[in-house]
């Protein structure tokens, strides 16, 4: 039997009906919708079903734009999207589907148009785009163009410089009020900062290089011209925001430029699960978005979780309950478990590695899949204790959040290469490419990147290198020419750079052998890409993840433990979830530490990171915690305190536990334990303050 379209909504509850059905069927364009809801409450599976219902209705998936905050993310919606519709029509469902094409971040769509629309705006469309790492060298050439990077001057260094720019440009702010609000100590330089925030962005235009803000501040520059605005939005019967909570003020501007009244505007998201004010994203966004319509959009709320089972929810409302601001959405849950979400106290950062090494298998032996578990940490670098344990176990995992391996020097040489082949304005891949060869260095480096520049479609074999790189440059300006004009299609050209660069990479470092695996590596995911411009893009957009296997990324049927940043694991799910350093110091991070909305930010952290849970959850408190101080203060060991967002009040909502069981140790005697610890951290702290 064919399924019917009412199916489409047989699983939904009486609220995610109401947002799956909202305007369709009247003829009309459906108005602004806004889905403000919990953690698990539905929001993405009610948005996907939302889609499906749209294709089923006739609406035509090549004119919907769906923004997410991850390229995993959007793959994961169209996926889900393809089924909902192949279960209510069938074959067509799933090939129509197909065609919702226009499905990713802010900043991969944005990418896009800007190609397309780059002969409106002046814009070259060959542009490259740099990476956090290419921007912070631009911003370090102007810095040293303008006299402004000598030491004894103090001025704020290239990574300093950019953080300022970028929060400017994000959250559309005068410099004044971002040097006052979050650089207060570079607050003497604003003048110079201003000079050389100019001096950027012409470096950048000379370049042909757009960096990431430039992606969202360019499409909204785009779109603030009306008739530019009204045909891209014209393009787009509907576009969905999922996460919206997390989205900026230039994101905002985007949006509300493409669709003005809102028609076949869909955003949801949580204002509880806002973690991305660091970034300028700001929750105002959600909490204002119905009032810009009128009518005003309509809003839905849920509030059945259907995610995690009920202790694991009564935890974590209790972490968001004790929040400075207040959340109206309540939450409940209709799975009971007789498990409470545990406390474990480990000795330290090693019996951490240990402990969670060894619940994963144990959770594997009782039949959860290692894909099906997850290790959560506040910070990047704390999983590193525990990374080495996985591989000595010899249990596979990936990570999320960047490919190591991209940011190694090797794999970034040769990325140059590519990205100076396709856009010879760009001076910072032309400056990395040209000191691969032996006999060239700054100096030589910027005298042919000056010729280049008087003329970008130059033969390099014509170019006059350093007399000391005579002997290595016909080689390479026959591999770059070679690249220039496209003589072999993509993805082989990679291989004739990597045939060109093993001398060199012999000869630079002393691991050859890793490294030539690295680019092998890299070859096989360019084979996953059409163009070399669509894997450039990609690549330093969103970045593949790293896994701990030499043989690549993971395929689909392999198997792997998840281990993510709480920042990248938002919005999604797993059976078993492990928080890592549940300690002052780690969440809240001491870089929180002072500010009430830092702190409070924080909290949400946590939040996030306990709603990932499905039926199983582990807060796990090294008692030492071993902390990498700038080279002045030197590493040390701190005795870590539970984290502050889970006071004694809530403790009845956790299971308290210790690893390893059996020793009794002095401190676990249950007077001491009791009593508040001391914070000697803290204390430690303070002498540096
Ligand atoms: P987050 O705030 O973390 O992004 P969310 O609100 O987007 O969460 P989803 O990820 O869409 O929530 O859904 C959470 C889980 O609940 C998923 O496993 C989903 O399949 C399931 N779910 C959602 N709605 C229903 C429903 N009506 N019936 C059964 N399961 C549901
Ligand atoms: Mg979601």
């Amino acid at each position: 039997r064919l399924p019917t379209r009412g199916d489409l909504l047989a699983t939904l509850n009486e609220g995610q009906r109401r947002a799956v059905v909202h305007g369709i069927g009247t003829g009309l364009p459906p108005g602004p919708l806004l889905v403000i809801a919990g953690a698990g409450s539905g929001k993405t599976n009610t948005l996907a079903h939302r889609v499906s219902n749209l294709i089923v209705h006739g609406a035509d998936p090549r004119r919907m734009l769906l923004l997410t905050f991850s390229r995993r993310a959007a793959a994961e919606m169209t996926r889900r999207v393809e089924r909902i519709a192949a279960q209510a029509m069938g074959a067509d469902g799933e090939a129509l589907s197909a065609g919702l094409t226009w499905a990713g971040t802010f900043h991969a769509v944005g990418a896009r148009l800007l190609r397309d629309y780059a002969a409106l705006i002046g814009l070259d469309p060959g542009f490259t785009i740099h990476d956090r790492e290419d921007s912070a060298d631009l911003m370090n050439l102007a810095r040293q163009e303008l006299g402004l990077a000598s030491r004894e001057s103090r001025f704020p260094t290239k990574g300093t410089c950019l953080a300022i720019y970028s929060r400017v440009v994000n959250a559309q702010a005068e410099l004044a009020e971002v040097l006052r609000a979050a650089f207060p100590w570079c607050a003497a330089w604003q003048e110079a900062l201003r000079g050389l925030f100019a001096a950027y962005v012409e470096a950048k235009q000379a370049n042909n290089v757009l960096d990431y803000d430039d992606l969202l501040l360019w499409w909204a520059q785009m779109t603030a011209e009306p008739a530019i605005a009204a045909e891209i939005g014209g393009r787009f019967d509907h576009v969905f925001v999922d996460e919206y909570q997390d989205t900026n003020r230039l994101q905002a501007a985007i949006l509300l430029a493409l669709k003005p009244d809102g028609s076949g505007l869909t955003v949801v998201g949580d204002d509880a699960q806002s973690i991305y004010s660091f970034r300028a994203a700001t929750v105002r966004n959600i909490l204002d978005f119905p009032g810009h319509f009128s009518p005003p959009a309509a809003i839905v709320t849920l509030e059945r979780n259907y995610r995690s089972t009920e202790p694991i929810l009564a935890a974590a409302n209790a972490v968001i309950a004790l929040a400075a601001e207040r959340f109206t959405k309540t939450l409940w849950s209709d799975r009971p478990s007789a498990q409470k979400p545990r406390l474990v106290t480990v000795p330290d950062e090693t019996g951490q590695a240990a402990y969670v090494a060894g619940r994963v298998l144990e959770n594997r032996e009782a039949g959860t899949a290692l894909r099906q578990q997850a290790v959560l940490f506040r910070a990047s670098s704390h999983s590193g204790p525990l990374e080495v344990e996985l591989v000595r176990r010899n249990i596979p995992f990936v990570k999320y959040g960047g490919l190591k391996f991209l940011d190694a020097a090797h794999v970034k040489d040769v990325l140059a290469v590519l990205r100076w082949a396709q856009n010879p304005r760009d001076r910072v891949a032309g400056f990395r490419v040209l000191q691969i060869l032996p006999g060239i260095g700054p100096t030589g480096a910027a005298r042919i990147l000056d010729a280049v520049a008087e003329d970008p479609a130059a033969d390099l074999a014509a170019t006059e290198p350093p007399a000391r790189a005579a002997a290595d440059w016909p080689a390479f300006a026959a591999m770059a020419g070679h690249l220039r004009s496209r003589a072999s299609p993509w993805p082989a050209e990679i291989e004739q750079v990597r045939l060109w660069y093993e001398p060199h990479l012999e000869r630079i470092h002393e691991d050859p052998v890793t490294r030539r695996a690295d680019l092998l590596q890299l070859e096989q995911i360019a084979g996953s890409y059409a163009t070399r411009e669509r894997f450039l893009t990609e690549l330093t957009l969103d970045p593949p993840d790293a896994t701990s296997d030499e043989s690549g990324p993971p395929d689909r049927d392999e198997d792997y433990l998840i281990l993510s940043t709480i920042h990248s694991a938002k919005g999604q799910e797993w059976r078993s979830v492990f928080v890592l350093n549940a300690i002052d110091g780690c969440i809240p991070s001491d870089l929180g530490v002072g500010e009430v909305a830092a702190i409070e930010e924080e909290r949400r952290l946590l939040y996030v990171a306990m709603t990932r849970a499905r039926d199983d959850l582990d807060l796990v408190m090294p008692q030492r915690f071993f902390v990498h101080q700038q080279a002045a203060r030197g590493d040390r060991h701190v005795y870590a305190s539970r984290t502050r967002f889970i006071p004694a009040a809530i403790l009845d909502r956790f299971e308290q536990a210790a690893w390893p069981a059996a020793r009794p140790s002095p401190h676990a005697g249950s007077a001491t334990a009791a009593r508040a610890p001391v914070d000697i951290g803290a204390r430690m702290r303070g002498m540096w303050k």
